[in-house]
C-alpha cells in the first residue's frame, strides 16, 4: 500500500509524495517548488529518488532541478515535451511502465492542455495522477491542444475502475464546483457535492484526491456528452465568474 502525501504550495497547487514501503522508495509528482518537498520528504525520513511530471508548465517543474541536486533523483517525464523540460532523465510515452519499488506506474497520453501531456495510472493500486487534465468538478484549460482530444482524455479516464482515487494537481474544487451547478442546475449530485466543497474550504481542508465515481456523478467535463458540449462549457468556463 503506497503512502500519498499533499503538499500544499503556491497559491492553489500540490505537489504528491509517494512512498512505497517495501522497497522504501519515494517519487514526488509535479514538484512546482523544491524546498517543501525536501522537507517534507526528511521530516519522514524518506529519500526522493525519482520524480514523475506530467507536463512542461513552470508550476509542475519548477523544483525539478534543485531537487535532483539534493537528491540526485532521476526525473521521469512525457518524451513529446522533452525540449522543454531540460532536467528529464527519462522520456516515456503511452503504455511505457514506471516503476516505484514493487508497484507499477502506467503512462497515458492525454494531450489537451499541453501538447504532450500525460498521466501515471497504478491499476493495482487503484491511483492516477491526472496532472492538469482532470480536476474534482473540472478540467483544464485547452492551451495547447482540442476538445475533441479532452473529451477522449476523459472518456478514458472515466473508463478507469469507479474507485480509483484521482490526484489532481490543483485545488479548484470552489470555483468548478459553482460552474458545475451553473452547467447542470438539476444534477442533485453536484449540489450534494458543493455543500461539502463549501464547508470543507471554509475549514481550510483540502478536496483533493477525488474519486473517478465522484467525476462521472459531478464533473461537467466528463459528463459532457460530446466533444462540441465540452467545448461550449469550456468556453463558458473560460468566462465564468460564479
Ligand atoms: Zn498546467
Ligand atoms: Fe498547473
Amino acid at each position: 500500500m503506497l503512502e500519498i502525501v499533499r503538499i500544499p504550495v503556491l497559491s492553489d497547487n500540490y505537489v504528491w509524495l509517494v512512498h512505497e514501503p517495501a522497497s522504501g522508495e519515494t517519487a514526488a509528482i509535479d514538484p512546482a517548488v523544491a524546498e517543501p518537498v525536501l522537507a517534507e520528504a526528511a521530516s519522514r525520513g524518506w529519500r526522493i529518488g525519482q520524480i514523475w511530471n506530467t507536463h512542461w508548465h513552470p508550476d509542475h517543474i519548477g523544483g525539478n532541478e534543485a531537487i535532483k541536486r539534493a537528491t540526485g533523483c532521476a526525473v521521469t517525464g512525457p518524451a513529446a515535451e522533452a525540449a522543454r523540460i531540460p532536467t528529464l532523465d527519462r522520456l516515456v510515452a503511452e503504455g511505457d511502465r514506471v516503476r516505484l519499488g514493487e508497484v507499477e506506474a502506467v503512462v497515458m497520453e492525454v494531450p489537451a492542455h499541453t501538447a504532450g501531456h500525460i498521466a501515471y495510472h497504478l491499476p493495482t493500486e487503484e491511483v492516477v495522477f491526472v496532472g492538469d487534465t482532470l480536476f474534482a468538478m473540472g478540467c483544464g484549460r485547452l492551451f495547447e491542444g482540442t476538445a475533441e482530444q479532452m473529451h477522449d482524455n476523459l472518456q478514458r479516464l472515466s473508463a478507469l475502475p469507479p474507485e480509483t482515487a484521482v490526484y489532481c494537481a490543483h485545488e479548484y474544487t470552489l470555483a468548478n464546483g459553482r460552474f458545475a451547478l451553473a452547467a447542470e442546475p438539476g444534477n442533485w449530485a453536484v449540489q450534494r457535492r458543493l455543500s461539502e466543497v463549501e464547508a470543507a474550504r471554509a475549514a481550510g481542508e483540502a478536496t483533493v484526491p477525488t474519486t473517478i465515481a465522484l467525476e462521472r456523478a459531478t464533473n461537467p467535463f466528463m459528463r459532457a456528452s460530446s466533444a462540441a458540449e465540452l467545448a461550449e462549457r469550456r468556453a463558458w468556463k473560460d468566462s465564468f465568474r460564479g
